[in-house]
């Protein structure tokens, strides 16, 4: 379709996100000489969502940190839109691959708006007005433009980790990284910021989400991957992966959590 057709986005709604496509080929990350990530592959399509499950300890957070060079792979690379992660200044890949982490991390005495805010203007370098302006828009997306004004404090967990995630997307990032984003909450606040994740995932952006919540990832993922040891050991479509595991380590695991 011809971009001049285009309706216009619905009022008081942000168009579409464009995610990118996020590729993993051979990834492999080490602490010293443990090995703890190992010749990890798989693609993510753009706009599509990944799933990462895992017992504690499999290296989930070490590979979505490894993503964005927060640790530095041993061997493998990372593809953003097509383009090696390897050869990017480190910022500006992290501005290009949002992570959100369980513990979200707001500077306490600052409100929801600034905390969106600082980081555009420090990381970006936008004007304080034009930063302002774009972290408004970033909380109205996570459905916080009232709460503005408020310190961490007065937000519940839920509403602050949707100020973390508004602070992720006013970065305008191609690919989102969820570290067990609703470990931390209380269970009635879960729902809320899973349901926040899976609306992002619908409207294109493209997101790998290490999760505990089996549930979310039958329901949003379109591609679940299952680490053990540092591996993938069984990758697919979630119906496939839930209904019909074929190693031993994933019915063990789907054993014990579901
Ligand atoms: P998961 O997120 O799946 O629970 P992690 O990526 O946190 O797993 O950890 C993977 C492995 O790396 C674990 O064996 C953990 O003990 C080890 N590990 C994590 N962080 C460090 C660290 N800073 N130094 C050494 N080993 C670590
Ligand atoms: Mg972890």
């Amino acid at each position: 379709m011809n971009h001049a057709d285009s309706p216009p986005p619905p009022s008081g709604r942000t168009p579409a996100f464009h995610g990118s496509s996020l590729e993993l080929t051979g990834l492999s990350l080490a602490y010293g000489s443990f090995d703890v990530v190992r010749d990890v592959s798989f693609e993510v399509r753009p706009g599509s969502t990944t799933c990462v499950i895992g017992p504690s300890g499999s290296g989930k957070s070490t590979l979505l940190r490894g993503i964005n060079r927060l640790h530095e792979p041993k061997s493998g690379e990372v593809l953003v839109a097509g383009e090696a992660a390897s050869t990017m200044v480190p910022e500006k890949l992290r501005q290009r691959i949002g992570l959100v982490f369980q513990h979200f991390n707001l500077f306490p005495d600052h409100t929801a708006l600034d905390n969106v805010a600082l980081a555009l203007w420090k990381v970006k370098g936008m004007p304080r007005a034009a930063a302002r302006e774009r972290a408004g828009r970033a909380l109205a997306e996570v459905g916080l433009a009232e709460r503005a004004g408020h310190r961490p404090r007065d937000l519940s967990g839920g509403q602050q980790q949707r100020v973390a995630i508004a602070r992720a997307l006013a970065m305008e990032p191609e690919v989102m990284l969820f570290d067990e984003a609703t470990s931390a909450l209380d269970p009635e606040l879960v729902k809320g910021v899973l349901n926040l994740m899976a609306g992002l995932g619908e409207r294109g952006m493209t997101m790998v989400v290490v999760t505990h919540e089996m549930g979310f990832a039958r329901r949003a993922a379109d591609q679940v991957v299952f680490m053990d040891e540092g591996e993938v050991v069984e990758r697919g479509a979630p119906e496939a992966l839930f209904e019909r595991p074929q190693s031993p380590r994933l019915q063990r695991f789907l054993s014990e959590v579901l």
